[in-house]
């Protein structure tokens, strides 16, 4: 999401004449657009910060600008501790970039914004084309999350649930598509929350595929509780457009640590979703997000875990051990040992690896269907993503941006496959 809010923020910024530099030492404005999940997201904004005071010493000083979750969690913090920075800028706020902009070239008193328009953002934002070209870019359709899961900080960083209009979603689509964008990946906190006059994302996913030119379509993120049968019969539905790759956070494989964090799901209730996303679409594969070492967990919780992992044999899974986020309720709660957590780590992506190297062996000498993105600087190498965003990179002098091609895939390892344009574009033995 914070891509898509960098690519609306320069599409402000350009109006009023900045442009994107890649002279990092002669800018006349840095943006740092934060994300505030990980940990250490503030320890980095200060870093970086330091890294530019050193780069303008004795020179005129840039504006600088926080924008992002850091900014809207800690904006007082962040200005009280470091001078450097002339104005924070929450999430929601950022369509006043401009207008912050013109007061800093005047004057260079600190501000911060951090409210939560969020309605009068994208009012703002809806008047201006979003620029992106690139072959493959994000929509955010929605934002904020009611939830509540203890551990996270998004309900207080973004705010409530809010869904932005189908018709207003549809005209930024085609705005995607006329500057050659392919494939569009729908964004929200809590992406399956959407609804809009009553309209869920099943209805926007079958609108936006009917744009012609719109070849891929995916979402990301979404919430067990908000999987509705009508969404999971899109995927019965349309199959041509919207990909076989769900990203479907579970975090623990353990009831009583779901119920803990206030998940609001079970174990059964998850596996119950898969089961169907499967029975529509025997093609789909799943990926997902997994706390490990969350206050309370036991070996036996953990184990559970393990088997959720090995059950659903999910082919991409991002983990972490529990860390707390200030402000969250599971803040409060005791830790458990820190060494327990990271051997309990370093088994779930262990076990996870495994999964990942089997499912990567079996798609060696099949057919993937690749859109192309971007060819690698000073290479004949051309760099695309199959139909689960797996990388794949072919060796070819032809320039494939936007295209999709059949290609055989010969090897790779982790984290990219490597293939050959098959010569005859119609083999349809699919890997799957
Ligand atoms: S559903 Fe996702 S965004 Fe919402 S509180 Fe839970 S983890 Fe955070």
């Amino acid at each position: 999401m914070n891509e898509y809010d960098s690519n609306r923020i320069y599409d402000l910024a350009k109006s009023i004449n900045y442009k994107k530099t890649i002279e990092v030492n002669k800018a006349d404005c840095y943006v740092l657009n934060t994300c505030h999940i990980r940990e250490k997201a503030t320890d980095k904004v200060y870093h970086d910060i330091g890294r530019i005071k050193k780069n303008f010493r004795g020179k005129k000083k840039p504006i600088v600008v926080v924008t992002g979750c850091v900014a809207q969690a800690e904006g007082d913090i962040l200005l009280d501790r470091e001078k450097y920075i002339d104005a924070v800028i929450g999430p929601q706020s950022f369509h006043k970039f401009n207008q912050i902009i013109k007061n800093l070239e005047k004057k260079s008193s600190q501000e911060n914004l951090t409210g939560f328009d969020v309605k009068e953002k994208f009012d703002t934002l809806n008047y201006l084309k979003n620029s992106d070209s690139s072959v493959s870019s994000f929509l955010t359709i929605q934002e904020g999350c009611d939830k509540f899961c203890k551990f996270c900080v998004v309900p207080y960083t973004r705010g409530a649930e809010f869904s932005r209009p189908i018709n207003e979603l549809v005209k930024e689509c085609k705005d995607l598509v006329s500057n050659g964008v392919k494939e569009i990946t729908l964004l929200g906190q809590n992406v399956n929350a959407y609804c809009y006059n009553e309209k869920k994302l099943s209805t926007l996913i079958s609108k936006i595929s009917e744009i012609k030119d719109i070849k891929r379509l995916r979402y990301t993120t979404s919430h067990p509780k908000d999987f509705t049968g009508d969404l999971i019969d899109v995927h019965r539905n349309n199959k041509k457009k919207l990909m076989p790759l769900i990203h479907l956070p579970v975090q623990s494989g353990s009831n009583k640590i779901l119920k803990a964090m206030n998940r609001k799901h079970t174990v059964e209730e998850y596996l119950e979703i898969i089961y169907k996303l499967r029975e529509a679409n025997p093609r789909v594969k799943f990926s997902s997000d997994f706390i490990i070492g969350y206050p309370g967990e036991t070996e036996k919780d953990f184990s559970n875990t393990l088997k959720l992992l090995n059950k659903v044999e999910f082919i991409n899974c991002y983990s972490f051990i529990y860390s707390p986020r200030p402000g969250t309720p599971a803040a409060n709660l005791n830790e458990i040992d820190y060494n327990t957590a990271k051997k309990r780590l370093i088994i779930f992506q262990n076990t996870a690896k495994k999964i990942k190297l089997k499912y990567r062996r079996k798609l060696f000498h099949k057919t993937s269907l690749v859109l192309f993105e971007n060819k690698l600087q000073n290479k004949d190498e051309f760099f695309g993503r199959d139909e689960y965003s797996n990388s794949v990179i072919v060796k070819t002098k032809e320039n494939l941006k936007g295209k999709i091609k059949e290609v055989q895939i010969k090897g790779g390892n982790q984290n990219t496959l490597f293939g050959e344009i098959n010569k005859n574009q119609n083999k349809r033995n699919f890997a799957a």
